[in-house]
C-alpha cells in the first residue's frame, strides 16, 4: 500500500461493479491501514460527541474551499474494520446484464482472464477489509472505520490522514446534496462505458482537488489557482496508488486508479479555466463525454458519434456502447507507459464498441468484439494502431492463456488492430 499522505481507495457503490472495473469510495474508499494501525489491543472508545464536532469543523473547511454550502448536516457512523468488510461482503447485488457485459468486454480486450471475472467476492471482500471510510449515497451517511475515527483528533500523520479521509468523503456528501442525480446512479448499470468513467473521474477528481487544497492549507499554504497547482497534482497522481495486492489483476488496479488520477488533473484544469463554477457546470452536464472533460479547451468541438456496425448474419448483438478516451488509455497503457498512453488517446473523438454472439447451436458460440475509434486525424489513428501492435503480436506469439480454452500455445481468438481512414479499429474474434 502506498505510504504517505492522503489516499483514497476505492470501493464501489455496488461492489459488484468493482470487479471488472470502476469503483469509487463513493461507496468504499480510503486507503488501507498498516498492521500497527490495525492493532486493536488497546482500543480507546470513540467519543461520538467529540467526533461529531470534528466532522462538523471539517465540513466548514470543505465549504470554504469548495464554495458550496451543505444543505443539511451529514450523518456519520463508525464501524469496525470487520463490520465494514462484512458490509461489503453482504452488499453484493445480483449481477446484472450490464455487468456481465463489462466482464465480456474486459476479457475481449485481453485485460482479464475469463476466470478473473469470478473473483468478485474475493475482490469485494479485500476492498472491504481495506476501507478507511466511505460515503454511500443510498443512505447519505458517511461511514468511518473505527481506526480512522480514533485517529481523527490526533496530531501527527495518522490524524492528518484521518482528517483528509473525512474531507474527501465530505466532498462526496456535498456533491450528493447539490448534484444528486450525478452521484446516486443505478448501481446495476454498466461501468465500462464513457458516461460512467466520466462521472467517476469528475466526482473523484473534485474530491481529490479539495483534499489537496485542504492539505496545503494545513501547511499554511495555498494550492488552487497558484503556480503550484499543476506540479502538485502531477506529483500526487504519480504517487497515487490504490492497492498493492499483487494477486489482483492489473486491470482492476489501473481502472480503479484512473478516475482519481485523470479526474484530479481534468478537474484542476476546469478550475483554472472557470473556478468551481466550471466544475459545477460539468457535474450538472450528464451528457459530458471524456474528450470534453479531459480537454476542456476544446470542449465538444470535433466530437462525433460513431455508428455501430450492423450485426453480421447469424449473430445477435450482446451490447453496443461508447467506451471513451479513458478506456482507450487503459488499453494503450498495457503496451506503452502511462503518459504516452494519455498522449496517444487524446486523438479520441468518439467510438462505438459492439459485441456480437453467434446464434447457432455451437457449444462455444463465436464472440466478435469490434471497437471503432474516431480520431482527430489519420495520423492519430495510425499512431494508435501502431502502438497497439505489440499487443496483437503478443497474443499471436504467446497464445491466449487468459481465455478459457486458450493456452500458452493456442489462441482461440483472432485479433486485428488497424487504421481505416481517420479511425482506428480493433477487432477480436473468438470461439469456434
Ligand atoms: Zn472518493
Amino acid at each position: 500500500m502506498r505510504a504517505a499522505s492522503h489516499w483514497v481507495l476505492v470501493g464501489c457503490a455496488a461492489v459488484a461493479a468493482c470487479t471488472t472495473t470502476r469503483a469509487s469510495d463513493l461507496v468504499l474508499p480510503d486507503r488501507p491501514q498498516n498492521a500497527a494501525q490495525r492493532d486493536t489491543a488497546s482500543r480507546p472508545a470513540v467519543d461520538n460527541a467529540v467526533l461529531g464536532a470534528s466532522v462538523r469543523a471539517l465540513g466548514r473547511e470543505v465549504e470554504a474551499i469548495r464554495g458550496l454550502r451543505f444543505q443539511r448536516e451529514v450523518p456519520f457512523r463508525v464501524l469496525s474494520v470487520e463490520a465494514i468488510a462484512a458490509h461489503f461482503r453482504n452488499d453484493r447485488v445480483e449481477e446484472s446484464d450490464a455487468q456481465r457485459g463489462d466482464d465480456l468486454l474486459a476479457v475481449g480486450l485481453g485485460h482479464l482472464r475469463d476466470e478473473d471475472t469470478e473473483d468478485r467476492d474475493a475482490f469485494a471482500q479485500m476492498m472491504g477489509n481495506e476501507a478507511q471510510g466511505f460515503y454511500d449515497p443510498r443512505d447519505a451517511i458517511l461511514t468511518l472505520s473505527e481506526v480512522e475515527a480514533r485517529s481523527l483528533a490526533r496530531a501527527g500523520p495518522a490524524g492528518m490522514e484521518a482528517r483528509a479521509t473525512v474531507v474527501h468523503e465530505l466532498v462526496h456528501a456535498l456533491q450528493d446534496q447539490h448534484f444528486h442525480s450525478r452521484v446516486a446512479v443505478d448501481e446495476r448499470g454498466p461501468a465500462m462505458i464513457d458516461r460512467a468513467t466520466v462521472r467517476l473521474a469528475l466526482l473523484e477528481g473534485d474530491a481529490t482537488l479539495v483534499t489537496l487544497e485542504w492539505q496545503a492549507r494545513q501547511r499554511g499554504a495555498r494550492m488552487l489557482g497558484t503556480a503550484e497547482q499543476r506540479p502538485r497534482i502531477a506529483r500526487w497522481a504519480e504517487r497515487a496508488q490504490v492497492l498493492t495486492e499483487s494477486n489482483v489483476p492489473k486491470y482492476f488496479i489501473d481502472a480503479l486508479e484512473l478516475p482519481y488520477e485523470a479526474g484530479a488533473t481534468a478537474v484542476g484544469v476546469l478550475y483554472e479555466r472557470g473556478g468551481w463554477q466550471a466544475v459545477n457546470d460539468a457535474l450538472a452536464r450528464e451528457e459530458l463525454r471524456s474528450g470534453a472533460l479531459l480537454h476542456p479547451e476544446r470542449g465538444d468541438d470535433g466530437l462525433v458519434r460513431v455508428d455501430p456496425p450492423t450485426p453480421r448474419p447469424s449473430t445477435e448483438r450482446v451490447l453496443s456502447r461508447e467506451l471513451g478516451e479513458l478506456e482507450l488509455r487503459l488499453l494503450l497503457g498495457v503496451v506503452v507507459r502511462k503518459e504516452r498512453a494519455s498522449e496517444l488517446a487524446a486523438t479520441w473523438r468518439g467510438d462505438a464498441a459492439t459485441l456480437d454472439r453467434s446464434t447457432g447451436a455451437a457449444t462455444r458460440p463465436t464472440l466478435v468484439f469490434q471497437w471503432r475509434i474516431a480520431c482527430d486525424s489519420p495520423a492519430g489513428a495510425e499512431a494508435i494502431a501502431l502502438a497497439a501492435r505489440p499487443l496483437v503480436e503478443r497474443w499471436r506469439r504467446e497464445g491466449c492463456p487468459r481465455m478459457r480454452g486458450g493456452s500458452a500455445n493456442q489462441c482461440l481468438a483472432d485479433v486485428t488492430v488497424e487504421r481505416v481512414g481517420e479511425r482506428a479499429s480493433v477487432l477480436v474474434r473468438r470461439g469456434e
